[in-house]
This record gives structure tokens, sequence and C-alpha cells, in this order.
């Protein structure tokens, strides 16, 4: 990546830090401070990376809908977000979050019976 362009993400970064205030919103700890999405669906792209390569005035639009944390808050949330879209007893809970309490199990086994997977007619001859 060119120099100039990685120099204007780093500017970028911590102009948006410094425009939600410069501390986590939690707990106010300055450092380790990641951008977070206060409602990850309205989130349109991330503020990092090539999020920061597109124009200001669309980057600003897209901090007024987030926030700071701290590394350890930031980590809370995705937790709870994960709780709220891959609730236990879901079959996503299963495979995406390998969780394997009899609740997710028995909604997994449920899927399971209802699409058949093909290897179980493995080696059964028309
Ligand atoms: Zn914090
Ligand atoms: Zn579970």
């Amino acid at each position: 990546m060119r120099e100039y362009m990685k120099e204007r993400r780093l500017k970028r970064r911590g102009q948006i830090i410094e425009l939600l205030g410069g501390a986590c919103a939690q707990c106010g700890d300055i450092e380790d401070l990641q951008i977070d999405h206060k409602d990850p669906t309205t989130k349109k792209f991330k503020l990092s990376g090539k999020g920061l390569d597109g124009s200001w005035d669309c980057i600003l639009s897209e901090v007024k809908k987030c926030q700071l944390l701290c590394k350890k808050d930031h980590g809370e949330k995705s937790r709870f977000e994960t709780e709220a879209m891959a609730p236990h007893g879901t079959v996503t809970r299963y495979l995406k979050y390998t969780c394997r309490c009899d609740a997710c199990k028995s909604a997994y086994a449920k899927k399971r019976k209802r699409y058949p997977s093909r290897q179980s007619n493995y080696g059964v001859s028309a």
C-alpha cells in the first residue's frame, strides 16, 4: 500500500476518535480504543482499513452511528450481540459458534432430521 494512504487512514482514524470524545463510552478508558457501531444493523461500512479511504462526508455520516469502546467493553458488547443474533437452541449457534449445549444440540439434530445429509445415502445403490 502506498505510504500516503496509510498515513491518511491513521490521520482519519485519529480525527474520528477525537470527534467521538477520545474515551470509552462505557468506562472512560483512553487506551486500546475501538470504533463501534452502536447499532450494528445500521452499519454501512467499517471505519477501518479501506473504509477510511472514501470521502470524508461519507465517513462522517458513519461516525454519527458510532461510539468508542475500549477493547474489553467492545469484546463484551460483541458477546451480547452474538447472544441476540444467534441465541442458544439455534443451528447458527451450533455451527458458527460451535456451542454444544443441549438446546443447540437438539436444534441441530432436528435440522438434520429434516434435511438428511447426502452422506447417509452413501453406498446405497438405487
Ligand atoms: Zn471501556
Ligand atoms: Zn448453546
